[in-house]
């Protein structure tokens, strides 16, 4: 089943983007700022924290990557000033890695040192593997100067054994997440997602029995599992880990974890640049085949 998702996740480009849009809504809090706020209320309400992501990915022009830092800090001030229980989570590609690493740590820094004035944590998503080590050194750099930072490791990633030893050292906070960008070639990461799974166990064991914070980031019930397992096992502090899961998923699940006594925080995307980030959700989500069979091929031999 997860073969079909990523060949029909591959072809959605064919499906019309006002039919992949019904789907893609229910991931994304709205295309405002505003919209992002109000849900973050309402999750708050809920005694669920936040982090809320301006989507867009990869733009071609440093203007665009100015125009997300200020979008970001607009959220940092409204968090701040209408006392939200919200971070905010952010692509490096939208800082301007791929133009320039200097303007991209540069336009970080601005950011997270904005933040910290309003006492807002910044958590760096992880990219493709293209990304990876510029990203690592960077936060390394951020997180000399910085304690309201945090980066994110994937564990289907061959080199994650080596970089969470690296990041243990740094004792830095980190959310592990298994890896949205499926199409990584062969040599750097895992395929069968038995060894993903079980790289995701042993790195979540790692991180809590070495006090890093942990985002414990998935909506994998067994692997939340082990996570409870261990936290229970090697009485890990609350101060030392939450679960995170992504705002449209699996919303029993962490209700259910939460009723526990866990603390959760929901990633919460917003903006217009909604497609790619809602592609990669749509093809992790199980049902998604028998939806683009049942709604989407006729539409696509009807345009
Ligand atoms: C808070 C958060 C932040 C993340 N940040 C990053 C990041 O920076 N970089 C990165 O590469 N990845 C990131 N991810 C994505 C992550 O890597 C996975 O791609 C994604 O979470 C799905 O993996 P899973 O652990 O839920 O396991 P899966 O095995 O994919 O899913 C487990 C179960 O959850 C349910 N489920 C999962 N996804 C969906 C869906 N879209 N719709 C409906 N049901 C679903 C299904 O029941 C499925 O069987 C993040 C994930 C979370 C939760």
């Amino acid at each position: 089943m997860i073969r079909l998702n990523r060949l029909i996740a591959q072809l959605l480009f064919l499906v019309p983007k006002s039919l992949v849009e019904i789907f893609a809504k229910q991931y994304i809090a709205g295309e405002t700022l505003s919209q992002a706020l109000e849900k973050t209320r309402e999750l708050n309400d809920l005694k669920i924290d936040v982090t809320l992501d301006f989507l867009g990915e990869d733009p071609q022009k440093k203007r665009d990557c100015r125009a997300a830092v200020d979008v970001y800090k607009k959220a940092i001030k409204e968090i701040h000033n209408r006392n939200l229980k919200s971070g905010i989570s952010l692509k490096p590609s939208q800082m301007g890695l791929k133009i320039n690493k200097q303007f991209c740590f540069d336009n970080l820094h601005d950011l997270i040192d904005h933040a910290r004035k309003h006492m807002v944590f910044v958590r760096i998503d992880m990219e493709d593997t293209s990304l990876k080590e510029d990203t690592i050194d960077l936060y390394l750099k951020l997180k000399k100067e910085f304690e309201n930072v945090g980066i994110v490791m994937q564990a289907y990633l061959r080199s994650a054994i080596a970089d969470i030893n690296g990041m243990i050292q740094a004792h830095a906070n980190i959310r592990l997440c298994k890896g949205a960008y499926y199409w990584e070639d062969r040599k750097v990461a895992y395929k069968d997602m038995n060894i993903i799974n079980s790289s995701y166990a042993y790195l979540m064991e790692k991180l809590l029995s070495n006090n890093c914070f942990t985002g414990i980031a998935t909506h994998d019930e067994k692997l939340l599992f082990e996570a409870m397992k261990l936290i229970d096992k090697l009485g890990v502090s609350k101060e030392k880990y939450e679960f995170q899961m992504l705002y449209g998923v699996q919303e029993d699940l962490r209700k259910i974890i939460h009723d526990h006594g866990h603390s959760i925080r929901v990633y919460v995307p917003f903006g217009k640049d909604w497609f790619a980030y809602s592609v990669r959700r749509l093809k992790e989500n199980p049902k998604m085949v028998s939806y683009i069979f049942t709604n989407g091929i006729k539409n696509i031999f009807s345009h």
